[in-house]
C-alpha cells in the first residue's frame, strides 16, 4: 500500500512546481491529491472517484508536469474531458501550474473552434493536449496530431463523458494510443459505463475513493424534515415561500414519483418540468435549455436522469425521497452551492426512510439541521388545494 503524502514537500516535487503552488497559495494537497499524486508518479494506473471541487485537475496535473520530457517533440500526455469549458479550464490551470517550466506547451483541442488554428498550435509540438474526444479524432483523421507515443492518458469526468455518448470515441482513442500507457480516470460516480471502461482497459489499476469531507464540500445548508408522505407538498410550498428558493432541483427515486411530484408542484402554481428515464434525448435537451433560460424554475428529476446535467445557479435542492444510494445524496445536494455560492438542501424523511437517512448521515458525515414542520406552520404559506385558485395562478404565469 502506498503511503499517503500529507504535504507537497513530502512528495519530492520539482522547484518549478513548488514555486507555482506557492504562488497560487496552495500549501496543502487535497485528499485526492494526497492519494493520486504518489501513485501516478510511480507510473501506476489510477481509478479515482472523487466529487466535484476536490482538486482533481492538479491530482493528475502535477505528476504529468513532473514527468514531461522537455527535449522530446511529441505529445506525451493527453487529457480527455467532456466539454469545451472544462478543457479550457484545465488548460488554464495547468498553465498556471507549469508557469515556471521553460518551453512548456499545452494545447486545447475543442469543438466549435477553427480547425486550422488548432492545426497551427499542434505544429508547435505541445507536450500536453487537452481535448474533447470528438474534435481530437477529427485531428487524428486530418493527421494533424499523433497520439501514438503518449505516456499518460487522463479521462477526466469520465462519467460525464460516457453519459454524453463519447464511448465509441474513447474506444478509438484507446486503440490509437500505446498499449502500455498510464491511464488515470477521474469520475464523480462509478456508473455502470465507467466500470465497463475500467474492466476493459484498466485491469490492475489502483483505486482511490475520496469520501467527500466537509471541507471539500461547497457551502450548503442542509435541512432534514421528518414528515408524512401527505405533508410533503405543503412543506415544499412553505419552504419555497420562506427560504428564497428561485432555481430549484427536486429529486425523486423513481420515474413514477417524478411524474407525481411534478404534477403536484404544477398544481401549486409553479412553473415546473421534469426529466426521467423515459424522456428521449431531444426532449431532454429542450427541457434543459428551457430550464437554463428560466422558462421554468423547478426541475424534478430522478438520479439517473440528472446525470451529466450541469447548471451552475441552482440555489435549492429538494429530496422528496431519501436517495437509495448514500453517494446519491451528495450528488443531489452538490447541484447547489456551485461557483462559490451558498446553497440549501431540504430532505423529506418519512418514518420508513429514517434508517436510510441515518445511514447517509453516517456515511457522508455532512452537517444537517432538523427543520420542524411546526416552524414552517407558524408562517403564512400558500395552501392551494382549491382548483380555482390553481387555475388563477396558471393564468398569471402568462
Ligand atoms: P475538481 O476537478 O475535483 O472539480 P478542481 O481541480 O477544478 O476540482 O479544483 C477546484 C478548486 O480548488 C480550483 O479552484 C483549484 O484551483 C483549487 N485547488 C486545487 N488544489 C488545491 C489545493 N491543494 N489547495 C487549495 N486549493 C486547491
Ligand atoms: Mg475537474
Amino acid at each position: 500500500m502506498n503511503e499517503e503524502c500529507s504535504s507537497f514537500e513530502s512528495m519530492d516535487l520539482s522547484d518549478e512546481i513548488m514555486r507555482a503552488l506557492e504562488k497560487m497559495g496552495m500549501t496543502t494537497p487535497t485528499s485526492v491529491q494526497k492519494q493520486a499524486i504518489p501513485l501516478m508518479m510511480d507510473n501506476r494506473c489510477v481509478i479515482a472517484k472523487a466529487p466535484t471541487g476536490t482538486g482533481k485537475t492538479f491530482a493528475f496535473g502535477i505528476p504529468i508536469l513532473e514527468y514531461l520530457n522537455m527535449d522530446a517533440k511529441f505529445v506525451q500526455a493527453l487529457i480527455l474531458c467532456p466539454t469545451r469549458e472544462l478543457a479550457l479550464q484545465i488548460c488554464t490551470e495547468l498553465r498556471a501550474l507549469g508557469a515556471f517550466i521553460k518551453g512548456l506547451k499545452i494545447c486545447g483541442i475543442i469543438g466549435g473552434q477553427k480547425m486550422d488554428k488548432q492545426v497551427q498550435m499542434l505544429r508547435k509540438n505541445p507536450q500536453i493536449v487537452v481535448a474533447t474526444p470528438g474534435r481530437l479524432l477529427d485531428h487524428v483523421q486530418h493527421k494533424s496530431i499523433d497520439i501514438s507515443d503518449i505516456y499518460t492518458l487522463v479521462l477526466d469526468e469520465a462519467d460525464k463523458m460516457l453519459d454524453m455518448g463519447f464511448i465509441k470515441d474513447i474506444r478509438k482513442i484507446m486503440k490509437l494510443t500505446p498499449k502500455d500507457k498510464q491511464i488515470a480516470m477521474f469520475s464523480a460516480t462509478m456508473s455502470r459505463e465507467v466500470m465497463d471502461i475500467t474492466w476493459e482497459y484498466m485491469e490492475g489499476a489502483d483505486e482511490i475513493e475520496v469520501a467527500p469531507k466537509a471541507e471539500d464540500m461547497p457551502k450548503i445548508d442542509q435541512y432534514i424534515l421528518h414528515l408524512e408522505e401527505r405533508e410533503k407538498m405543503s412543506a415544499f410550498a412553505k419552504i419555497m415561500e420562506q427560504y428564497n428558493c428561485h432555481r430549484v432541483m427536486a429529486f425523486c427515486n423513481t420515474k413514477t414519483r417524478v411524474r407525481i411530484v411534478t404534477e403536484g408542484i404544477r398544481k401549486l402554481g409553479y412553473k415546473v418540468d421534469c426529466l426521467h428515464g423515459d424522456i428521449g434525448q431531444g426532449a431532454r435537451n429542450r427541457i434543459m435549455e428551457d430550464f437554463r433560460r428560466g422558462k421554468f424554475n423547478i426541475l424534478v428529476a430522478s438520479d439517473v436522469a440528472a446525470r451529466g446535467i450541469d447548471v451552475s445557479d441552482i440555489d435549492t435542492v429538494f429530496n422528496f425521497e431519501v436517495p437509495n444510494e448514500n453517494e446519491y445524496y451528495l450528488h443531489r445536494i452538490g447541484r447547489t452551492g456551485r461557483a462559490g455560492r451558498t446553497g440549501q438542501a431540504f430532505t423529506f424523511v418519512t418514518y420508513g426512510q429514517s434508517i436510510r437517512m441515518d445511514d447517509i448521515l453516517h456515511y457522508t458525515k455532512v452537517q444537517t439541521r432538523e427543520l420542524d414542520l411546526g416552524e414552517l406552520e407558524k408562517a403564512e404559506a400558500p395552501v392551494l388545494d382549491d382548483a380555482e385558485q390553481t387555475e388563477e395562478l396558471d393564468l398569471n404565469e402568462g
